[in-house]
């Protein structure tokens, strides 16, 4: 992942934090590093990834 630009929580002015986050997805489950705000547990998805990388990962899991 090359996304190293800071994301600021519009909520709570609190700097993300990449972790480890599982979530839901077009009726996919996804685990994942997704910048999340340690504050509020708001998950940022950025809108490259539901347009290209999600695809790859619908591939991987459809590769099983
Ligand atoms: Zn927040």
């Amino acid at each position: 992942m090359k996304e190293d630009k800071k994301l600021i929580c519009h909520l709570c002015k609190e700097e993300l934090k990449r972790a480890k986050t599982f979530f839901k997805y077009l009726g996919h489950s996804f685990h994942t590093d997704l910048l999340r705000c340690p504050k509020c547990g708001q998950v940022f998805i950025p809108e490259e990834l539901t347009k290209g990388r999600m695809a790859d990962v619908e591939m991987q899991l459809e590769d099983k």
